[in-house]
């Protein structure tokens, strides 16, 4: 026996009653066959609906071969047994899917109007994580055609249109001036009629008019297969993404003492100067990295010889200075003299060996006594770093190390 399909009728906030004829089980669940439903199943690029079945939660609702199926966890035998039963349906999920899905046929018979772009397929998302999308065959949107679409659509949202639902065979279907091809080998198809607007084959829940939708927002275009896929949100969706960019902007606004409004430019204001300082900085580190070179080669006697050094070994351990700042010093004595540099940071218990002589291959002074200490690290000729766990074995490396090649 066929399911009557009650999810078609507008949602009661009294409970439906309905009779479980069946119950069968369903990969690792239960499903339920009933004479009647208000639970819509996932179809035509709308998702199943979810409520409760004798206070049991619906888990999922589908449709196979003209059967619905009511999954559950599983059937108790108190609360679910075949027999009257009270279906409660989630009616905030349905009437959030029933205003996307109305407010994607007006912007897909807007966006076909105005740009002629014919919508291929759409996608209903049930959270901002999953937004609505709409693939429409052209290859680019503009800001200022979406801008229009947008428009006409809040006109069309204005002036309250009503949906209508025409039940028709087959063979009349081609008195519809349809947006997209019918489907086949259905005894009735349903053709909702957006008035003045458009013309949809489609099995999905649709609201009673365009009011209803509230306001439509097109959050973007991007190209997709060949294609554009534009997201939308519609409804309350709107509002809550309202309330997150006010409330963002608003922090934006008194961090930057600029208007809501201008938030984008100062922003923009803001990370100019960030650059900037950037910059300064960069250059402030790179300078006191080349004095500290300076220094060490200077107490070590490589600065300023005819020799620079060539064939001295160099070790030293900054307490004070990070990898990334031991590295600075170590770039800038590279410049500065030919000899091996062993450079360690004691607070990241890391080093690195640094050789401007080209012909140099520091990688034998280093890997076996690295090794030694359980340091672990690796490199190339003239660049070669490591970490060590402990302090202790840090030290020892470093003093292991001969002070010349
Ligand atoms: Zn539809």
């Amino acid at each position: 026996m066929e399911t009557r399909k009650a999810y078609y009728d507008p949602p009661s906030t009294v409970p439906f009653i309905a009779n479980i004829l069946e119950i069968r089980p369903y990969n690792d669940m239960a499903a339920l066959i009933l004479d009647a439903t208000v639970f819509y199943p996932e179809g035509g690029g709308q998702g199943g609906d979810r409520g409760t079945i004798n206070g049991v939660p619906v888990l999922d609702v589908q449709e196979k071969d003209g059967e619905i199926f009511h999954i559950m966890a599983g059937v108790d035998g108190q609360k679910l047994k075949t027999g009257p039963a009270e279906l409660i349906l989630d009616r905030g999920r349905r009437r959030d899917f029933t205003v996307h899905h109305t407010a994607q046929h007006l912007l897909s018979g807007t966006i076909l109007r105005m740009a002629g772009a014919p919508t291929v397929s759409m996608h209903l998302g049930d959270d901002t994580a999953h937004p609505c999308t709409i693939d429409v065959d052209t290859r680019e949107l503009t800001t200022e055609t979406l801008t229009a679409v947008e428009d006409a659509v809040a006109d069309a949202i204005e002036e309250n249109h009503p949906v209508i639902i025409h039940l028709c065979p087959p063979e009349r279907v081609e008195d519809f001036p349809l947006r997209k091809v019918p489907p086949k080998g259905e005894e009735v198809i349903r053709v909702v009629e957006i008035q003045g607007n458009d013309f949809s084959p489609c099995c999905g829940t649709h609201a009673a008019t365009t009011g209803e939708i509230g306001m439509l927002r097109i959050l973007g275009a991007e190209k997709y297969k060949g294609m554009t896929r534009v997201s939308f949100i519609a409804g309350r969706r709107v509002l809550r993404d309202s309330r997150v960019l006010r409330r963002n902007a608003e922090t934006v606004s008194r961090a930057l003492s600029v208007p809501v409004a201008e938030t984008g430019a100062g922003v923009s204001v803001l990370m100019e100067k960030a650059t900037q300082l950037e910059r300064k900085l960069k250059a402030l580190e790179e300078d006191a990295a080349l004095r500290r070179a300076e220094a060490l080669l200077r107490e070590a006697g490589l600065l300023d010889t005819s020799a620079a050094g060539e064939g001295r070994v160099l070790t030293e351990c900054f307490a004070d200075a990070d990898m990334e700042e031991v590295l600075r010093i170590g770039r800038a004595a590279q410049g500065l003299c030919a000899a091996v540099l062993v450079l360690a940071s004691q607070r990241d218990l890391k080093f690195a060996g640094l050789c401007a002589v080209k012909s140099v291959d520091i990688r034998p002074l280093l890997k076996e006594p690295m090794e030694k200490h359980s340091g672990k690290g690796g490199g190339g000729p003239s660049f070669f770093q490591g970490r060590f766990s402990t302090a202790e074995d840090l030290a020892a490396f470093l003093k292991s190390i001969p002070q010349t090649r």
